[in-house]
């Protein structure tokens, strides 16, 4: 009698499938068959898959609220300005600016020469760049950089720097 190739499986999630094995050679369908019983079946895999999916999802979105969250906080803490661009962009950028300036004062004025008044300037300087997409480009950009971006700021990243005018 030939092996068979259908495999009655009953799945540790407690669902029964039979599983036509014809694929695999004759001598190796008990052994896969043996293992699928230790996998959940088909379905059970798939929505289980999807639930992890969906938990990373969730769980990206959280953190980046709380991002945002302690970003905004920090941007009133330091008075930086709103900045200007699309609804998306703006939080992006409100994001990139916090991270980016934090990163600069640990590298030029916690672990490096940089005054605190010299700071201050640096500081000053970073408020008048309200353009959000600027500070998205900068985002990748190395702490101690951050001085000589600014200088290369144009008055289009500066929309606001001379509001009397
Ligand atoms: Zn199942």
């Amino acid at each position: 009698m030939a092996v068979k190739t259908i495999w009655p499986i009953n799945h540790i999630c407690g669902h029964h499938a039979d599983r036509d094995l014809s694929d695999r050679p004759a001598d190796r369908r008990a052994g896969f068959a043996e293992w699928l019983a230790r996998q959940e079946c088909t379905d059970c895999w798939r929505a289980s898959k999807k639930g992890n999916e969906q938990d990373k999802v969730a769980w990206l979105k959280a953190k980046r609220a709380e991002e945002q969250d302690a970003s905004e906080s920090w941007s009133e803490q330091y008075r930086m300005p709103p900045l200007e661009g699309t609804e998306r962009a703006v939080s992006w950028g409100v994001r990139c600016r916090h991270q980016i300036l934090t990163a600069a004062y640990t590298a030029l004025v916690t672990e490096g020469e940089t005054s605190e008044t010299e700071w201050e300037g640096v500081e000053e300087s970073a408020r008048t760049v309200t353009r959000a997409g600027w500070w998205i480009d900068q985002r990748s950009s190395q702490p101690d950089d951050l001085t000589e971006l600014l200088q290369a700021a144009t008055g289009a990243d500066r929309p606001t720097e001379n509001p009397y005018f």
